[in-house]
């Protein structure tokens, strides 16, 4: 069996069509127009990417976008003075905090200040116990991504076995909730779990979120599953004169050729997960602008 690939490219686009959609009939219907503050705090060259691609992306899709720089060495009282600013202003529906953040600061101060209702991260301790009580909540924005391009590709889930490994707040957790509503039978897998090649196997649906490069082998796969990679690592560059230059190029955790002969679908590795995390960031925005102004937030997907 050679795997159908899930293109993450395509459905992000198709969703950030659909978000700016609903961003014109907000604005013609009620003259709302949502608003997304993302505060960068320090000169991460990565982190600066990820803010430039989300503020480019806000305005592409119709909405207000403010990005609030801070320098390297800006003190956490500072940080939530900033964010406690933006909680209060009316312009303003989703707040991002780009972490990681500078040591001075803690990431828990700062998830403990944004408003749950602006929280289009979906972190804070609020969403997270509002998604494990199937509570109406902003969902971390990577695994309800992986969510969507499991049901545009697989359809129904009611009743599948799916394993997800790893357990991070940011990943793992958000992600097997989001399975269970979906009524799926889960496991959580992690570094402790005993014989991970066999549990994987069970799997209709495997979501790696591991942090591991090609961890998962095509054995670990049952045949005809699906398979989300969410992982994203740097490995040295296939050509040994490039890799010795230093250049690198990005895997997954899943040993994608491998998995590609077994699995019935697959996420690439760029171009599966990754491209989805923005298109929801953007969602949520319009998810939470509706709840704050009592609106029914538009159905997209
Ligand atoms: P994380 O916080 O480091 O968590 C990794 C998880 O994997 C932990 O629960 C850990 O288990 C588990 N693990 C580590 N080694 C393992 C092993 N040998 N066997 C089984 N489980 C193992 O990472 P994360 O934030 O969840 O991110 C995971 C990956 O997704 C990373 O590569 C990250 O870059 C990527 N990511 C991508 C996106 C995207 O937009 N595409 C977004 C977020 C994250 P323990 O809990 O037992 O330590």
């Amino acid at each position: 069996m050679t795997a159908k690939i899930i293109d993450g490219r395509a459905e992000a686009e198709r969703l950030r069509g659909e978000v700016g959609a609903a961003v014109r009939r907000l604005q013609a219907e009620h003259g709302l127009t949502p608003g997304l503050a993302v505060v960068l705090v320090g000169d991460d060259p990565a982190s600066a990417i990820y803010v430039r691609n989300k503020g480019e992306q806000t305005l592409a899709a119709g909405m207000h976008s403010l990005t609030h720089r801070l320098p390297a060495d800006a003190s956490q009282a500072e940080v939530l003075e900033l964010v406690g600013r933006l909680n209060r202003d009316p312009a303003i529906h989703g707040i991002l905090v780009q972490f990681p953040v500078p040591d001075q600061i803690s990431q828990a101060a700062i998830l403990a200040t944004i408003s749950p209702d602006k929280d289009v991260d979906g972190l804070t301790v609020a969403n997270a116990g509002r998604l494990a009580s199937g509570l109406p909540g902003l969902v971390a924005c990577t695994p309800y991504g992986c969510l969507l391009l499991l049901q545009r590709s697989v359809g129904e889930l009611r009743g599948k076995r799916a394993v997800v490994v790893g357990r991070s707040n940011l990943m793992g957790k958000p992600m097997a909730q989001l399975l269970l509503q979906a009524d799926c039978t889960v496991t959580i897998a992690h570094s402790r779990t005993l014989d991970l090649a066999a549990v994987c196997r069970e799997a209709d649906i495997l979501v790696a979120a591991v942090g591991r490069a090609e961890m998962v082998r095509g054995d670990w796969i049952k045949p005809g599953a699906a398979v989300i990679d969410v992982g994203i690592n740097r490995v040295p560059a296939r050509d040994p004169e490039a890799a010795r230059a230093g250049k690198t190029r990005v895997v997954g955790d899943v040993a994608f050729d491998e998995a590609r002969a077994v699995a019935g679908w697959i996420t690439p590795v760029p171009g599966g997960v990754g491209p989805m995390t923005i298109a929801c960031l953007l969602r949520n925005t319009v998810v939470a602008a509706c709840r704050l102004h009592g609106l029914p937030p538009p159905p997209l997907l």
